[in-house]
């Protein structure tokens, strides 16, 4: 597929993403995005680049354009993605009110001075015209820099309600001047900044245009402004990259999670754009499915399916379709863990894909399994959640003899056996259904269900590397971080005191109407049972010592949503409030100023914290035995996020060949080195 002077080699399109890497991590950025050119995307692209300092993302890794050493460092994106044949894209970018400028401490500038709807606190410069020329100047110099290192396609990126939607948008633009007014006006800023990039660079890169093509709310424009915005910027454009909203609040929502939206919910507005263009269209929507794929590029609408989480999730999707590997593919769940770990300066990690963000720094390959050097070992696994299920399916790769795992219950999945029925988590459950297929495929691997081993079973056993893997409990007595103490009165034996698993596993409910959930975590345990007692038609309070609601989920794009959902499902909620006794009736507790309260309540589901389950484990320490032992996942700590489990689980089986494998290896740090920063001295 052509767009503009150069060729896609097929229709994968992977879509810029944050991922923590930048410029700032080179080395990480380039395996990263070239292991996805290699698992057959046509093109792929790096996160948002700001083109000037006005646009400093600190604390945010984004891949800033600003002088020829970012550029050198993006070079090395592009070789390795060119290394492997696809396109390489840089979606070049002004954040406007958006920037964070904690690094830089430059003013903040936008259309107008209205504050941030994000961060309040923010109020910008209103851009003077002399603005507005520098800006496109660093836009055209970003652009000649991304050329001259190798990139195919430049973005002029304006959706998720930055700088140039903040242009188009009556809600960031009250100009009165020529770039404000009508949408001929509202659009002079970007189309423009189009204008003189592709008079720079058009000859040789594909210009791309990223839109918010409804963006309703405080994001931006709605759809019929969006496609007239399309009509009015189509002759400048190569590729539409098209998507809705922004990444917060409660109107649309980019990155949807799946506990909100469906495959392909984009496709409502998205689809419309071609109503306005002939020009190459690409879309987005969590798309996992080569059925809907075909289907959607069939009936016109897009040209290119584009992904950004199921490429994280498996990187080598297009590879598998095209060779008809279906059953292969990891699918995305939907968790949206990949972007609660890109931000705030962390480093990507995703809950299906233990090796995303490791490619580089810990050598770890998505596809490749080395020959473990003890392969001719007999391996037990004990319990088979999360980081069981990963350790086997690893160790089974790693070409081990003989690996069992050995499982109490009578299915694999751990916790994942019952998070997935809480409301809107049903995609979660691909995590299992995966690993068990994955499992299935190897013959070196043994599943043994109805099989809770003790110690001296375990002994007995005959393995010569015994790997711990039995998980977690949450706490019966109301044991949490804000005290350090049981709650007293709280006993799960009691009718009126349930826990998590006492709820979802065994049926428990309260024995009256109204019912508190006590959630300390703050993410989808505490949240998903308020839900759904108060859909099974209990009156439900939910409480928090936290000063918000479930604010985990703020990390993964999804609170205000959740909150809106719960509060729709009639859920109370009470912030900033601890129990400091349990009775039947009543609940005592204590808010932020340290008044003493009473909740009238007919039972309380404990959310406090969870327990590693490491008896088993420290009995057979303390033992005599004749095999290597280790622990991982909830068994070492309680993760809150279950791909913290999951990579524990991979990393031991990648390093079990180690010295002591027990200890993790260290990992390749990119940072300033001194030496390398002397030369910058005078
Ligand atoms: P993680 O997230 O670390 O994988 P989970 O709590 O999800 O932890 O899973 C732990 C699994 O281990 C559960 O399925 C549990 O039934 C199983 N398990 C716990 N103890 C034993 C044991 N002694 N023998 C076999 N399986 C066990
Ligand atoms: Fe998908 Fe979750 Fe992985 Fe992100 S972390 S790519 S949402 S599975």
């Amino acid at each position: 597929m052509r767009i503009g002077p150069k060729t896609l080699r097929n229709r994968f399109y992977a879509v810029p993403h944050c991922a923590g890497f930048g410029t700032e991590k080179p080395h990480t950025q380039a395996r990263f995005r070239g292991v996805k050119a290699e698992g057959g995307w046509a093109a792929v692209c790096t996160e948002w680049a700001p083109v000037s300092s006005d646009a400093d993302e600190s604390p945010y890794f984004s891949a800033r354009l600003w002088d020829d050493d970012d550029a050198r460092n993006l070079a090395l994106m592009c070789d390795e993605v060119h290394a492997h044949g696809a396109l390489s894209g840089i979606e070049l970018v002004h954040t406007g009110v958006h920037a964070d400028g904690s690094e830089s401490r430059l003013p903040l500038v936008a259309p107008s001075q209205l504050a941030s709807p994000f961060e309040p606190s923010r109020v910008p410069k209103a851009m003077e015209k002399a603005d507005v020329r520098r800006i496109q100047e660093d836009w055209v110099r970003a652009a000649r820099r991304a050329r001259e290192v190798g990139f195919d396609i430049v973005y002029v990126y304006g959706g998720h309600s930055y700088l140039p939607l903040q242009f188009l948008s009556p809600f960031y633009n009250r100009r009165r001047d020529e770039y404000g007014g009508s949408l001929e006006n509202r659009a002079r800023f970007w189309l423009e900044t189009l204008e003189v990039v592709r008079e720079a660079i058009g000859d040789e890169c594909a210009i791309a245009v990223r839109l918010s093509i409804d963006a309703i709310g405080p994001a931006g424009v709605e759809l019929e402004e969006g496609l007239a915005f399309v009509r009015l910027a189509d002759p400048l454009v190569d590729l539409w990259d098209v998507t809705v909203g922004t990444l917060v609040g409660l109107g649309r929502i980019d990155s949807g999670s799946s506990r909100f939206f469906a495959e392909g919910y984009q496709l409502e507005w998205t689809g419309r754009a071609r109503e306005a263009t002939a020009k190459p269209i690409v879309g987005v929507g969590r798309l996992t499915s080569p059925d809907r794929m075909a289907e959607i590029v069939r009936s016109g609408v897009w040209d290119l399916i584009g992904a950004a989480r199921p490429s994280i999730a498996d990187p080598f999707l297009p590879r598998k379709i095209e060779e008809g590997r279906y059953e292969e593919i990891r699918e995305c769940i939907g968790c949206n863990a990949c972007y609660s770990r890109a931000i705030y300066g962390n480093h990507l990690g995703c809950t299906q894909n233990a090796t995303a963000g490791e490619e580089f720094r810990r050598g770890w390959h998505p596809e490749r399994f080395e020959r473990a050097g003890n392969a001719g070992d007999d391996v037990l696994v004990v319990g088979a959640g999360p980081a069981g299920l990963e350790c086997a399916i690893a160790l089974g790769k790693r070409g081990f003899k003989r690996v069992h795992l050995v499982e109490a219950e009578s299915e694999v999945g751990g916790i994942m056996r019952w998070v997935p029925s809480l409301p809107g988590l049903g995609e979660w459950a691909r995590l299992v259904s995966w690993r068990r297929i994955q499992l299935e495929r190897l013959k070196n691997v043994e599943v043994i269900l109805h099989t809770r081993l003790s110690a001296e079973e375990v002994r007995e056993y005959g393995a010569d590397v015994v790997v711990i893997a039995t998980g977690s409990r949450w706490a019966e007595d109301g044991l949490n971080g804000v005290t350090h103490a049981p709650i007293p009165g709280a006993n799960a034996s009691l009718s009126h005191v349930l826990t998590p698993e006492q709820v979802m596993l065994e049926g428990k409910r309260p024995p009256g109407e109204r019912a508190v959930v006590f959630d300390c975590e703050g993410y989808v345990v505490g949240a998903g049972l308020a839900e759904l007692l108060a859909l099974e038609g209990f009156r439900v309070e939910l409480v928090t010592p936290l000063g918000e609601i479930s604010p985990v989920t703020d990390e993964t794009l999804e609170g205000p949503l959740l909150r809106r959902r719960l509060h729709e499902a009639g859920v109370s909620f009470r912030r900033g409030v601890g129990l400091t006794r349990i009775a039947p009736g009543t609940l005592e507790g204590e808010d932020e100023f340290g008044e003493q309260l009473s909740v009238q309540a007919d039972a309380v589901c404990l959310v406090t914290q969870r327990l590693s389950n490491d008896s088993l484990y420290h009995e057979l320490r303390a033992g005599e035995r004749d095999f290597a032992l280790y622990r991982i996942g909830d068994c070492v700590a309680p993760r809150v996020m279950v791909a913290d489990a999951i990579f524990d689980g991979h990393r031991l089986a990648r390093e079990i060949d180690a010295e002591d494998p027990a200890v993790p290896l260290p990992y390749r740090r990119e940072r300033a080195l001194a030496e390398a920063v002397r030369s910058l001295l005078p």
